[in-house]
């Protein structure tokens, strides 16, 4: 039996099904960028999961082969290191698909149906009968994405939690049935409970790409000014005067999610810190649209660094695409690796198997 020294190690990554938004820069982005620089983490592996958005796009790849760039692009600007991190393509390991299929045997139909993102997902999407198979394998397929890295630190955002709990199981299971080579991972939830899910500018339960309700990294300051004005509130806070809501207030999520107490120092003296602002708005006496533009100013000064970076890359692609394939070539180093142990545990290594061959011969024509 292989015994695998258990190290720190990083999987996360987004499907290429758009650009990203705030939502996944609080949800995983903000956290990967402040652990590529813990010592304590052996390696980092970030993942575009084209395979995984094929699921659901599969008459739509152009829609993938646009966003592949894009998606890296917001990565680069956000702050990810290609010195310190491994960006990769997850259709360029092969390796994922065939763990993937050996793990679809260790789980069931029913446990697949029973996971609530994917039962809010069949929903959003309509599929009500017409479910591709594949759509519905895709927490297995994510399992085997976490797996085939070792991964043992999953930072993700609320919504991924079943994946990671199914994951284990099959870890576990895998485990118990060929022998302990595959390690349990740990989901890494923002530390915010704002940040777990942060809800579209509609108030919508989630920001989401497939929604249109987003703020995205790359959207320009006039744009981003625009679509907070234009942002869920609390209806019933009509005159200024009126006592103001903050359950379901998308404005006073966003604050939760971004705002420190030296924004206040900075761009609002009247207040020390977001609860002062929140009694305030409670009591009435404050309208939505000076909470409105503080908001606005934090965002600007959180992502005008972004777009920045955004727009060097942007004049770099021939360099992006090169940080694509040398961190798809790690990916995949490290996958063959683990794909060989997988199959020596799981004693299908058949050709490799010296002893088994040996034994075989035996058999058939004893040497003594
Ligand atoms: P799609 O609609 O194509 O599923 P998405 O916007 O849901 O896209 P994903 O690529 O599925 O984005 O998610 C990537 C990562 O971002 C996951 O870790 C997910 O938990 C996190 N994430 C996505 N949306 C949010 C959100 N609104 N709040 C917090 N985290 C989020
Ligand atoms: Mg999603």
């Amino acid at each position: 039996m292989i015994m695998i020294e258990k190290k720190k190690i990083i999987l996360t990554g987004d499907r290429p099904t758009g650009r990203l938004h705030i939502g996944h820069y609080v949800g995983s982005l903000r956290r990967r960028v402040e652990l590529q620089n813990d010592p304590s983490f052996d390696k980092i592996f970030i993942m575009i999961a084209d395979a995984q958005a094929l699921t659901d796009n599969a008459d739509n790849p152009e829609k993938l082969r646009q966003n592949v760039l894009e998606v890296t692009l917001d990565y680069l600007a956000a702050g990810l290191d290609p010195g310190k991190v491994n960006i990769f393509i997850q259709s360029a390991v092969p390796e994922l698909t065939e763990l993937a299929f050996y793990f679809m045997n260790l789980t069931t139909v029913s446990r697949v149906q029973r996971n609530p993102t994917v039962k809010t997902e069949i929903q959003m999407r309509n599929f009500e009968a017409n479910i591709p198979l594949g759509f519905f394998c895709y927490p297995v397929s994510q399992a085997a994405d976490i797996t085939l890295f070792h991964g043992t630190v999953v930072p993700v955002g609320e919504d991924q939690k079943p994946m990671i709990e199914l994951t284990n199981e099959i870890v576990r299971r895998f485990n118990s049935t060929y022998g302990e080579v595959l390690h349990e991972a740990q989901i890494l939830l923002p530390d915010n409970q704002a940040c777990m899910r942060l809800p579209g500018t509609d108030g919508k339960a989630k920001m989401s790409k497939s929604l249109g309700n987003c703020i995205y990294l790359s959207d320009p300051a006039e744009v981003v000014e625009k679509k907070i004005k234009s942002m869920y509130t609390d209806p019933t806070h009509l005159r200024v005067t009126d006592p103001g809501h903050l359950e379901g207030n998308a404005v006073f999520t966003y604050l939760d999610a971004f705002c420190r107490d030296e924004h206040f120092a900075k761009y609002w003296p009247e207040y020390n810190n977001l609860q002062e602002l929140k009694d305030h708005y409670t009591r009435g006496g404050i309208g939505d649209m000076k909470c409105k533009m503080f908001l606005c100013k934090i965002m600007q000064e959180m992502l005008e660094p972004i777009r920045e970076r955004r727009h060097y890359w942007e004049q770099h692609i021939p360099e992006v695409y090169d940080i694509l394939r040398k961190g798809t070539e790690a990916a995949r180093t490290q996958g063959r690796q683990t794909i060989e142990e997988v199959r020596a545990a799981m004693r299908i290594n058949y050709l490799d198997d010296k002893e088994l061959q040996k034994a075989q011969m035996e058999k058939y024509y004893p040497t003594e």
